[in-house]
C-alpha cells in the first residue's frame, strides 16, 4: 500500500519531538502502557455488560517482550484492538486533546518542555524508536492489520495475521549515537524500574520474561540462566492505596498519566470515605486554565468508576459549576455498572458523593489559601473568575461556600486580600467595605472619588474584573458590613467641615450649576456641590443600585 502522509500538525509535532534533546524519553512506556490499559478497560467493560462475551480475569494483561538481537521492544495487550479505520484515525492524526493543549502551552516555546513533562501519547514511541509497527485485531472481526511508520514521513497499513484480539506495538529501538543512548530501553532492569515508577497502579498485570539465575541441576555451584515470567506492577490503583504510602510525585504522575491537565496541579485531595457512602477519590486543583476553560466547549466532570471499572469519563454531576476546574476520579462500590447517564443524575449515592466532594474541595482551597498564599494566588489568577461567576450565577445562594475564597486587590499595598482580612483590620468607625470599580488599579487610584475614603485611612477594594461588582452585589454584606461603591452618593463618612460649606457653595454658584446642568442634560441627573473632594475639582457619583462601572458592563452586553 502507498505511504500515507501524516496530517500537517502531527508532522510538525513529530519532528519537533524527535529532534528535541529530550531528557525524559522513558515516558514513552507510560504512554503506551496507558493506551493498552485503556484498551483492556474497554473490552473488560464490554464483557461485563454484554452477556455474549465471556472472559476470564487472566485474559487481561499487557506483556513486554525484549529482543536484544533485533533491537525490538514489544508491548502487547489483550485489549479491544483497532480496526483498519481506527488505525488510520487514531494513529494517523494526533488526538485532538494532545494537539490543542500543545498549541496552548505557549510558555514552553521550544516545545521540548511540554513533551518532557507531559508526553504526547502514542507518538512518544518515536522518541526511542526509528520504526514503529502496530499489529492489531479488533474485537468482533477476524482480520488484522499492520500499521507501520518510520516517523514523520508517513505510514503504511497492510493486511496481516493475528491469532487473537488485541494490539501489539513493536518498537524498533534506535541505535546509540555519540550523544544519545537508547540501549537502556532493551534492558530488563531499566524497563522494570520505569514500569514501577509510572505504571505501578495499572489494574492489569504488566508481564515480562525476566532473566534469572538458578542453580544448575546436577552440578555444584554452577548457575544457569532462565527466563521467568514476572508481573512488574503491583496493580493496586493509586486511589486504593494509603495516603501514607504515596508521595506528591506519585499523585503528579497520576495526573499526567491520566491527562487531567498539562500543568502541575497546585494541590491534590485524596478521599477515602466509608461513611454513609463508600468511595475513593483523587481530586486535583490545577494551576493553569485549560485552553477552552472560559468557553462553552469546556466540559466539567470527574471520571467515574464503579468498583475499579471506568463507567463514565466525565461525570458532570459530581462537580458544581463553580468548581468546574477540578480534575480527578471517583470510584465507588455502590454504583451499578450499567447505570445510564439519566439514571445517574437521580442517584442518591451520587448526590451524596457530590456534596461530600464539594465540601472537601472548599476546605482544601481554604487550606492552600492559609498555608501557601503564593500558590493560591496562582490558582486564583486562573480560576478566581470562575469563583466570582459562581457567586453571581446562583444569586448568591453559594456565597457561604465561595465568599471566603475570593480575593480582591486592595488599596493597601496593592496586594490581594480576602474579605476577612479586609474586615478584620477595619478601623472601628468605618461603616462600610469600600470598593472602586474600573479598568485598572492605576486608573482607580487616580479616581477623585477615592480621595475622601483613603484620606480617612480606610482601605478600598479595587474591582478590575467586570464580574467583581456583580458578584459583590450578590454577597450583599460580609460579616455584617455592607459594600459601598466609592462613587455612590452617600459614603457614610462625615466630612470634617460639615454640611455648611457645600450648602453655601450651592447657593453662591446657583447659576453656574444651572448652566452646567443645562449643558450636560441627558448625561447627568444633577450637578451638586460635593463634600468629598479634596484636590480634584469634580467627580461623578451614582445614586441608584447600579454603579457607573456596572452600567458600562451592562451597556456593553449584547441585548
Ligand atoms: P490518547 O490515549 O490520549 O487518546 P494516544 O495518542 O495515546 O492518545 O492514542 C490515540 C488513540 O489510539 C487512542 O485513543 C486509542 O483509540 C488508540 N490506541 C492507541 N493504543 C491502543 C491500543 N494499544 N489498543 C487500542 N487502541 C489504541
Ligand atoms: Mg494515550
Amino acid at each position: 500500500m502507498a505511504k500515507k502522509q501524516f496530517k500537517a500538525e502531527s508532522k510538525r509535532l513529530l519532528e519537533m519531538m524527535i529532534n528535541s534533546i529530550y531528557t525524559q524519553r522513558e515516558i514513552f512506556l507510560r504512554e503506551l502502557i496507558s493506551n493498552s490499559s485503556d484498551a483492556i478497560d474497554k473490552i473488560y467493560y464490554k464483557a461485563l455488560t454484554d452477556e455474549n462475551l465471556t472472559f476470564n480475569k487472566d485474559d487481561y494483561y499487557i506483556k513486554l517482550t525484549v529482543d536484544k538481537d533485533n533491537r525490538t521492544l514489544t508491548i502487547s495487550d489483550t485489549g479491544i484492538g483497532m480496526t483498519k479505520e481506527e488505525l488510520e484515525n487514531n494513529l494517523g492524526i494526533i488526538a485532538k486533546s494532545g494537539s490543542l493543549a500543545f498549541k496552548n502551552e505557549n510558555e514552553a516555546k521550544d516545545g521540548h518542555n511540554i513533551i518532557g513533562q507531559f508526553g504526547v501519547g502514542f507518538y512518544s514511541a518515536f522518541m526511542v524508536a526509528d520504526k514503529v509497527t502496530v499489529l492489531s485485531r479488533a474485537l468482533g472481526g477476524e482480520e488484522a492489520y499492520k500499521w507501520e511508520s518510520t516517523g514523520a514521513d508517513g505510514y503504511t497499513i497492510d493486511e496481516a495475521e493475528k491469532a487473537s484480539v488485541g494490539t501489539e506495538i513493536i518498537l524498533h529501538i534506535k541505535p546509540n549515537t555519540e550523544d544519545d543512548q537508547y540501549d537502556e530501553f532493551l534492558e530488563e532492569y531499566r524497563l522494570k524500574s520505569i514500569i514501577k515508577k509510572y505504571s505501578d497502579f495499572i489494574r492489569y498485570p504488566i508481564k515480562m520474561d525476566v532473566t534469572t539465575h538458578r542453580p544448575k541441576e546436577g552440578s555444584e555451584g554452577e548457575f544457569e540462566e532462565v527466563k521467568e515470567e514476572q508481573t512488574l506492577n503491583s496493580m493496586v490503583p493509586i486511589w486504593r492505596k494509603n495516603k501514607s504510602e504515596l508521595t506528591d510525585e506519585d499523585y503528579e504522575n497520576f495526573y499526567m498519566e491520566k491527562r487531567y491537565g498539562f500543568d502541575k496541579p497546585i494541590s491534590h485531595i485524596h478521599i477515602k470515605a466509608d461513611g454513609a457512602v463508600v468511595y475513593n477519590a483523587i481530586l486535583f486543583i490545577p494551576e493553569k486554565t485549560p485552553f477552552d476553560y472560559y468557553t462553552k466547549e469546556y466540559e466539567k466532570g470527574l471520571e467515574l468508576y464503579s468498583n475499579g471499572v471506568l463507567i463514565m469519563e466525565k461525570c458532570g454531576d459530581l462537580l458544581p459549576d463553580y468548581f468546574s476546574f477540578v480534575k480527578g476520579m471517583v470510584d465507588s462500590e455502590d454504583l451499578s455498572l450499567n447505570i445510564s447517564r439519566e439514571l445517574l443524575q437521580h442517584d442518591r449515592q451520587l448526590k451524596l458523593i457530590a456534596k461530600n466532594i464539594q465540601s472537601k474541595i472548599k476546605s482544601q482551597l481554604q487550606s492552600v489559601l492559609k498555608d501557601d498564599r503564593e500558590k493560591y494566588e496562582k490558582f486564583y489568577a486562573s480560576f478566581g473568575r470562575q469563583l466570582k461567576f459562581g457567586v453571581y450565577n446562583d444569586y448568591g445562594m453559594n456565597k457561604e461556600v465561595l465568599q471566603d475564597l475570593l480575593l480582591f486587590t486592595s488599596s493597601k499595598e496593592k496586594k490581594l486580600v480576602t474579605l476577612d482580612e479586609y474586615v478584620s483590620r477595619m478601623p472601628e468607625d468605618q461603616k462600610y467595605i469600600y470598593y472602586a470599580a474600573g479598568e485598572s488599579v492605576d486608573r482607580l487610584e487616580k479616581l477623585p472619588q477615592t480621595e475622601l475614603v483613603l484620606d480617612k485611612g480606610y482601605e478600598i477594594l479595587y474591582f478590575t474584573d467586570d464580574i467583581d461588582e456583580f458578584a459583590i452585589k450578590m454577597i450583599l454584606n460580609y460579616k455584617g458590613k455592607d459594600f459601598k461603591s466609592v462613587s455612590s452618593g452617600d459614603l457614610g463618612i462625615e466630612p470634617e467641615e460639615g454640611d455648611k460649606d457645600s450648602k453655601e457653595a450651592e447657593t453662591a454658584n446657583k447659576e453656574l450649576f444651572e448652566e452646567m446642568s443645562r449643558l450636560l442634560a441627558g448625561k447627568v441627573k444633577a450637578v451638586k456641590a460635593s463634600k468629598r473632594l479634596k484636590t480634584h475639582p469634580v467627580c461623578l457619583s451614582a445614586e441608584g443600585e447600579v454603579s457607573i462601572e456596572m452600567e458600562k458592563v451592562l451597556n456593553a452586553m449584547p441585548s
